[in-house]
C-alpha cells in the first residue's frame, strides 16, 4: 500500500498514512467506536432494566 506524508485529521501530526487519519488514530477510533457501542448497549440495557418492570410506562 502506498503511504504518503500527510496531516492527521485527529492528532494533527504529520505522518505517513494511507488516509486522512494516521494508523494510530484509526486504530484508536476503531477501538473507541467498539467501546462506545458496547457502552451504549450497556446503558440501554440498564435503562430498560430500570424501567423494565412496566414496559409501557406512559
Ligand atoms: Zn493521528
Amino acid at each position: 500500500m502506498a503511504t504518503e506524508k500527510g496531516r492527521c485529521m485527529v492528532c494533527g501530526k504529520e505522518k505517513e498514512m494511507t488516509g486522512a487519519i494516521c494508523d494510530l488514530c484509526k486504530a484508536e477510533i476503531r477501538g473507541e467506536a467498539v467501546d462506545k457501542q458496547k457502552q451504549i448497549k450497556k446503558d440501554a440495557e440498564r435503562e430498560l432494566r430500570k424501567e423494565g418492570v412496566k414496559p409501557e410506562k406512559k
